[in-house]
């Protein structure tokens, strides 16, 4: 079984005994350095400032904000997506000798100049180009970006393997099962067990979820993440794409690969072994552990957050998902077997119809049937065909956004959303 971790078998400690105090520091690059993985990268550098040395840090739209963290963690240079927000983040940083720079390419640039770790935080298939930048200059990935695996797949993998560069998990179920493996040999694993919370509406029925707003909808019970994961979450989606991310990350089949839900987060991923023995990994519900890992492997970092009292936690309770309510996991699962193009489809389509439930033009449940209706639709269009380079995965996310944003405006008429604004 191939993977991109091309450390299973090495994911446990260095083999050159233990890490002293006096190591080299880790220069870092932080890809979407503004959202929710960024500031929990930040805090986990500002933590122990002796221990990295950050070069680039990128954002889309929030030029001051950028200038504020490139200047807390005094990066060598910060890049704009956005280039109208060139001359805001030039003043900003005026006088700091921090480089600024704006634009799509100037990210992409940012993420290959030579690190020891690129932390891709960027959210969507938007990440896929400064993440593969980054893997083509030879530096070391800690992926939060999940789409990236999900809508390049095989071409993601094939390129970091092309690179020889190793793709860490940050995403802490993922991250869990990295530890969980650690030197054994993925031919020994009979099946990996993802967890998922359930997300806000777990206990929900199907007929109390139609009417959820936004709001209800971003209020995670045990993480706070950005927007878009954060629905993801809710439908369940998040857990379709970790998936898709494991599939790939791990090189093992996808019907050897599980979800549990987990309401407390305290289990964040297993594995189960030939011998019947299951290792998991247990940490509290906070991403600064999963980043601190990747930052620091193969050595083991300083702790960042409180260990975990697991008196305090008392209960660990374990249930199958309800695919009836939750349909976004099945539709996911089917699109892994269906290959290639149809999570590249899978993923655009799902970004549009979530960014469509935030601005209040679809409803919850529509999220799930419009990706499934973009993947009937794509398929009838002859999409079908697995893309085999990533110019072609890039053609592919535009088609699926296209029929994505119809299939918006069909629903939005008959959507209780409008029905709501109309109100
Ligand atoms: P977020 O919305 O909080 O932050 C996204 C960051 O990416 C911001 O800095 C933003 O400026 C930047 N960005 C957005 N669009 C961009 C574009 N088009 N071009 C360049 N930069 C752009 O998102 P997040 O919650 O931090 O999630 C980031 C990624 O990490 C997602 O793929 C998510 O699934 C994954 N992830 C997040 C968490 C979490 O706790 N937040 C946990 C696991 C995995
Ligand atoms: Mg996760």
């Amino acid at each position: 079984m191939a993977n991109v971790t091309a450390t299973v078998g090495a994911g446990g400690a260095a083999a050159d005994g233990p890490a002293t105090e006096a190591r080299a520091k880790r220069r870092i690059s932080i890809l979407g350095a503004t959202g929710s993985i960024g500031t929990n990268t930040l805090a986990v550098v500002t933590e122990h400032p002796g221990d990295f040395e950050v070069e680039a840090v990128t954002a889309f739209g929030n030029a001051e904000s950028l200038a504020r963290v490139a200047r807390q963690v005094g990066a060598k240079v910060a890049v704009i997506s956005d280039r109208t927000s060139y001359n805001v983040l030039k003043d900003a940083l005026d006088g700091t000798g921090i480089e600024a720079a704006a634009g799509a390419k100037a990210v992409e640039e940012a993420a290959a100049r030579p690190v020891d770790v690129v932390v891709a935080g960027i959210v969507g298939a938007a990440g896929l180009s400064p993440t593969l930048a980054a893997i083509k200059a030879g530096s070391r990935v800690a992926l939060a970006n999940k789409e990236c695996l999900v809508c390049a797949g095989d071409l993601f993998v094939a390129e970091a393997k092309r690179a020889g560069v190793e793709i860490l998990p940050v995403d802490s179920e993922h991250n869990a099962i990295f530890q969980a493996l650690g030197a054994n040999r993925i031919e020994d694993v009979e099946r990996i067990i993802l967890t998922a919370s359930g997300g806000p509406f777990r206990d929900w029925t199907r007929e109390a979820m139609l009417n959820v707003s936004p709001e209800q909808a971003l209020k995670h019970p045990n993480w706070s993440m950005g927007p878009k994961i954060s629905i993801d979450s809710a439908t369940l989606m998040n857990k379709g794409l970790e998936l898709i991310e494991a599939y790939h990350l791990f090189g093992i089949a996808a019907e050897r690969i599980e979800v549990v839900v987990h309401p407390q987060s305290i289990v964040h991923g297993l594995v189960a072994f030939r011998d019947g023995t299951m290792i998991a990994a247990l940490s509290a519900p906070d991403m600064r552990m999963p980043i601190a890992h990747c930052l620091a492997w193969p050595e083991r970092g300083r702790a960042t957050s409180l260990g975990l009292d697991l008196t305090k936690v008392g209960r660990l309770t374990f249930e199958r998902p309800d695919t009836d309510r939750f349909p976004a996991l099945r539709i996911a699962r089917e699109a892994l077997a269906a290959g290639g193009w149809a999570t590249n489809i899978l993923n655009a389509a799902n970004e549009v119809a979530v960014a469509a439930f935030l601005a209040g033009t679809i409803g919850f449940p529509e999220i799930a049937r419009l990706v499934e209706e973009t993947l009937s639709e794509a398929r009838s269009a002859g999409l079908d065909s697995t893309p085999t380079t990533i110019k072609d995965v890039l053609a592919l996310d535009k088609e699926g956004r296209r029929l994505a944003a119809q299939a918006v405006q069909r629903f939005a008429a008959s959507s209780p959303a409008a029905a709501r604004r109309m109100d």
